[in-house]
């Protein structure tokens, strides 16, 4: 039954009040709250099929249902749409865009720390300096000023 599968705008996962997609076919099934009306709206999230905005209402009440399509639901392949691909393929360009924003914040000042320290080190070693740092998270290391002093 793809011709049933609607086609999702892109954006509506930021509004969540407006979560339903006119029909396109309307011959094929009633609506699945009153039983009685020709549907003309479907569910993003739990697909079931509604004819007015009482019964879309009416259905999220009795379903405890949120409109909310949800993007990590299960779908058995022979459903599969490109819809879907595209859904997953969205959901994974955030996660990496969220992943790859984190790993450059914490690695980035760190491996600069490491490298001045390393520097202080090779330095102190060369004028006999027996030089301790204390270990990542000591209050004493981030109060040390200690700097090379170039002349
Ligand atoms: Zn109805
Ligand atoms: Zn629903």
């Amino acid at each position: 039954m793809d011709s049933l599968l609607l086609p999702e705008a892109p954006g509506l996962d930021d509004e969540p009040e407006v979560t339903l997609q006119p029909k396109r076919k309307m011959s094929l099934c009633s609506c699945e709250t009153c039983g009685s009306e020709e549907a003309k709206y479907k569910c993003p999230r739990c697909m079931k099929y509604s004819c007015s905005l009482p019964c879309v209402k009416k259905h999220k009440v009795d379903s405890e249902c949120n409109g909310v399509r949800d993007k990590t639901a299960f779908v058995p392949l022979n459903k599969f749409s490109d819809i879907d691909l595209l859904s997953d393929y969205r959901f994974l360009e955030d996660a990496g865009r969220v992943s790859d924003r984190s790993s450059r914040d914490s690695t980035l000042p760190r491996n600069t720390t490491n490298k001045y320290l390393n520097f202080l080190k090779n330095r102190a070693r060369k004028h006999d300096i027996d030089l301790k740092i204390f270990p990542i998270g000591f209050s004493k290391r981030r109060a040390n000023s200690t700097f090379y002093n170039k002349k």
